[in-house]
């Protein structure tokens, strides 16, 4: 069995679809919970983690959950949910074990299942709080009522993350602002910030051609980007990756395994493994996934198995995202290559153009790079 020490596990349930999402879920189709997680238990044997002994299951330093939204499943459910994994798995001391939450979700009983199940870490879908952005985005909580749920949970949660969209459509800067403001008076250990996109096949994207929706012009995102950053910067959140701002000691240990480049097995309807240099990703309908499993097939819809050069350039891509970037030893000695007589001519050509830094050893997307990063790190794909 291959060498992995991070799991993350797809819960594709969601009482209703936002209009911006392309996430792989099926929302008001609650009957399908029971069969999901007998298709879990399935797929998870299927790959050899069955369940056993405690001290004979793999150890985990990262264990995730999102979505979807885990916690739209029923108390009950989502105690099975945990059992199933935590049968076959255990945790490593100081194991990171995170949880996405709708936060209207999170009810008494709700925060009980999570404790009591070993969850540490909750990353909330709180997104804004400005009343009319809320409402764009089809969230079903007010401002205030995600304040107070915040205000409820801080207590007794010390890791705790905020999603915030920046983006939307009439939003402004100041109200922007006014939601930055708000989220670190809350005192959350950690802030993501995405700038609300528009992708095929969603509503939103619909709607934008029919020209109901007008995204925000490029310079105001930009402003929001920055406004963000120096925002949370000021309020002791340091920026460790494109989107991510964390309290010291609090950056999201799951999510960095994805931009380390390291291995990690993933479970559920859409979800994408990485085993040294295999990457498997699995069939996103979650009918189409739990019929295979039914039938006692694979559920794995693409698998590619990534040559040391595509590899290499795949950490490149991958390790950019952070904002400490790339060392070049380090680099070396992963991969074999060396940066420069993979990637010199975008390293040259971007850093001539101010997206990124080059100080001989190292290289990092700048500020202002950061705001274009995907178009930079698409350059470094070959
Ligand atoms: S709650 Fe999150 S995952 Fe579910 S539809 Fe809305 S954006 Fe997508």
């Amino acid at each position: 069995m291959s060498d992995f020490r991070s799991l993350y596990v797809h819960v594709p349930f969601c009482r209703h679809r936002c209009g911006y999402c392309d996430f792989t879920l099926i929302a008001g189709r609650d009957d399908l919970i029971g069969d999901y997680l007998k298709g879990l238990a399935r797929e998870l044997d299927l790959l050899g983690h069955v369940p056993v002994r405690e001290d004979e299951r793999p150890e985990l330093d990262t264990l995730f959950f999102g979505g979807g939204t885990p916690t739209h499943l029923p108390p009950k459910e989502l105690t099975r949910l945990f059992q199933i994994v935590l049968s076959r798995f255990r945790l490593a001391e100081g194991a990171e074990v995170c949880v996405e939450a709708n936060p209207r979700d999170l009810t008494d009983e709700r925060l009980d299942v999570l404790r009591r199940s070993g969850m540490n870490r909750l990353s909330l879908g709180g997104q804004s709080f400005d009343a009319r952005a809320l409402a764009l985005l089809e969230r079903d909580h007010a401002p205030e009522e995600l304040a107070e749920i915040v205000r409820r949970i801080t207590p007794g949660w010390e890791n705790v993350s905020l999603d915030l969209i920046f983006g939307v459509p009439g939003q402004s800067l100041e109200s922007w602002e006014e939601t930055l403001q708000r989220a670190t008076s809350l005192g959350v250990s950690h802030v993501s910030t995405y700038g609300l996109t528009f992708e095929a096949n969603t509503a939103f994207e619909t709607r934008r051609r029919r020209g109901e929706l007008e995204p925000v012009d490029e310079e105001l995102e930009r402003a929001m980007y920055d406004v963000a950053m120096e925002t949370l910067e000021a309020a002791g959140y340091a920026q460790y990756e494109i989107s991510s701002f964390a309290k010291p000691g609090f950056a999201c240990r799951h999510n960095q395994i994805y931009w380390s480049g390291d291995s990690y097995e993933a479970v559920g309807p859409g979800a994408a493994r990485y085993l040294e240099g295999a990457r498997e990703t699995n069939i996103r309908s979650v009918l189409g996934w739990l019929a295979r499993l039914e039938r006692g097939e694979s559920p794995v819809a693409e698998a590619e198995e990534l040559a040391p050069e595509a590899r290499a350039r795949e950490l490149i891509f991958l390790n950019l995202r952070r904002v400490r970037g790339i060392d070049r030893t380090d680099f070396r000695e992963r991969t074999g290559f060396s940066l420069d007589r993979l990637a010199g001519p975008a390293i040259l050509h971007h850093t001539q153009a101010g997206n990124l830094e080059d100080d001989g050893q190292t290289i990092r997307l700048t500020r202002a790079g950061r705001f274009l990063a995907d178009h930079v790190m698409a350059d470094f794909l070959g």
